[in-house]
């Protein structure tokens, strides 16, 4: 009898728990992928998975084995799967989500009906929801109160080796849903707007080690003063590969204090902390959906539910498609489009513009991160929407409303980044680069932009936005 390893959002070989004690059964492995089409899934997630599936359907063959794709209704799937196999076990790693919990907690009824032992792991976070507690047992609500109590837990778990080979099972011939990864279409078609995505990104369990190498080398001395530049590298962009567990928050923090350790230059303990504390809201992400199911939904801080948000869609167009006026918001948003991804003090700038300039509801916002990000990830996303815009846990005051400029100036003081992504612009003076509108006539003509044609008019005045939205603010708040 062979067993059954069920992979989901843990598409990696090393410190992989469910597949390692599947391995260690000695008995023959059978991989599988179910791919659900009621998942919602966002056409940049979809095309990164696509990659994903392929890279790891190579290295699961190399070691050996070989990864099964399905497709359909994923409870469904996974029964016909285990009446066909009647496999000795089944083993996966646990997930947080409250549906995919639903779904994991029927297969387990399933297996115990059927004598099949089911056995799920702890892999995806550093530490899971429920073991981080507070003195009374409750739960936080905090973030600097949660990561002080996960320091004081020490560090999570050492990661685990790859399986050296593993045994592969012989694949029945008939299974319900039995696809290929072509079969599955998760690319686009017509248009092909992925060649953005292409050009920037390799899924996969071997590009994320290349990936946290680099950061480690390169990158992480000097992170905790110039991680919020957005101009060049100065984050780890390990976010989607951490999405899709191409590798595991618990390697990433190993490897982190390894290379502190071990470096030949000094690297900064606030380098190394100020990272280690950036994975930290990764896990707080999913310990608050994990007792929230419903935050994609619904405003944490009902007095939020008030909120007379405008019902505007060209606004919403003009954000989704980096044509605000604002540079900076506008180079964000055109990242976001181009490349599948958006630095973070970006992605902070554009969420309070939408929210508070644009007073747009900040589910609209977070729909359309789900649908452009490759990281797009279920818990993370939702609860920086909702931190921004002021409705979420331990979030920042709704009337701290963020200047695009003044964020402009500060972070991208040299304008590299708006030249990048916003290079009908590129030939003004840096300090106009940041508020065109402000450029002397003479400045504009001589950079070829003509305002209100070659590049827009502010959408909204700064001004006027801040108060409307404090005024909005106030009156929902009673
Ligand atoms: P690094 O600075 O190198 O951080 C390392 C890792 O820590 C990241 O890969 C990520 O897993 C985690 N991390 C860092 N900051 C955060 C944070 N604020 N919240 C949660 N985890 C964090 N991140 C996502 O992974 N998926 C999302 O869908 C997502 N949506 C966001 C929406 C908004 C409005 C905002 C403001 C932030 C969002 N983030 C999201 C968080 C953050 O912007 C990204 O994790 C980060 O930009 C990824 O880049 P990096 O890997 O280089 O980060």
């Amino acid at each position: 009898k062979p067993v059954i390893v069920w992979f989901r959002d843990d598409l990696r070989l090393a410190d992989n728990p469910a597949l390692h004690a599947a391995a260690e059964t000695g008995l023959p492995v059978l991989c599988v992928f179910v791919h659900d089409p009621a998942l919602p899934l966002g056409r940049a997630t979809r095309w990164w998975l696509d990659g994903a599936l392929r890279a790891f359907q190579a290295s699961i063959t190399a070691c050996g084995g070989e990864l099964l794709v399905l497709h359909g209704p994923t409870f469904e799937i996974m029964c016909d799967v285990l009446r066909t196999l009647q496999p000795a076990g089944i083993f996966w790693n646990r997930r947080y989500g409250l549906h995919e919990r639903n779904i994991d907690s029927r297969v387990k009824d399933y297996c115990k009906e059927n004598s099949i032992a089911a056995s799920s792991f702890a892999a995806s976070l550093l530490h899971e929801p429920w073991t981080v507690q507070t003195r009374a047992g409750g739960r936080f609500r905090v973030y600097t109160a949660w990561w002080r109590a996960v320091c004081e837990m020490g560090d999570p778990a050492c990661p685990l080796a790859a399986p050296e080979r593993l045994c592969s099972a012989p694949v029945p011939e008939v299974l319900a849903g039995r696809t290929t990864v072509d079969a599955l279409a998760l690319l686009p078609k017509t248009p092909d707007w992925a060649a953005g995505l292409r050009a920037e990104w390799h899924p996969g369990e071997e590009k994320a080690q290349d990936y946290l190498g680099a950061f480690l080398n390169d990158t992480l001395e000097g992170y905790a003063t110039l991680r919020d530049r957005p101009a060049g590298v100065s984050t780890s962009r390990l976010s989607p590969y951490l999405r899709f567990g191409h590798l595991s928050p618990r390697q990433v923090w190993h490897a982190t204090k390894r290379a502190v350790q071990t470096a030949s230059h000094e690297i900064s303990l606030a380098d190394q902390d100020k990272f280690l504390s950036e994975l930290g809201w990764r896990d707080f992400a999913w310990s608050l959906l994990f007792d929230r199911p419903d935050l994609a939904s619904t405003n944490f801080r009902p007095e939020f539910d008030a909120m007379r948000w405008l019902d505007e869609p060209d606004m919403f167009t003009a954000w989704a498609r980096g044509q605000t006026g604002y540079p900076l918001v506008d180079a964000g948003m055109r990242q976001l489009w181009i490349t599948g991804w958006m630095h973070n003090r970006v992605r902070m700038v554009v969420a309070s513009f939408l929210t508070k300039h644009l007073l747009i509801d900040w589910r609209k916002g977070a729909r359309w991160f789900d649908d452009t990000l490759v990281d797009a990830d279920p818990a993370s996303n939702v609860m920086n929407w909702q931190w921004v815009a002021g409705s979420g846990v331990d979030a920042a005051p709704y009337f701290r409303v963020m200047n695009p400029v003044l964020q402009s100036e500060k972070f991208d003081p040299d304008g590299e980044y708006i030249k990048k992504f916003v290079p009908e612009l590129r030939h003004l003076p840096v300090r106009a680069l940041h508020a065109p509108w402000q450029a002397s006539p003479a400045e504009l003509t001589r950079a070829g932009v003509r305002l209100g044609e070659t590049y827009p008019c502010p959408v909204v005045e700064h001004r006027f936005a801040r108060e409307r939205a404090l005024a909005a603010w106030k009156a929902s708040t009673g």
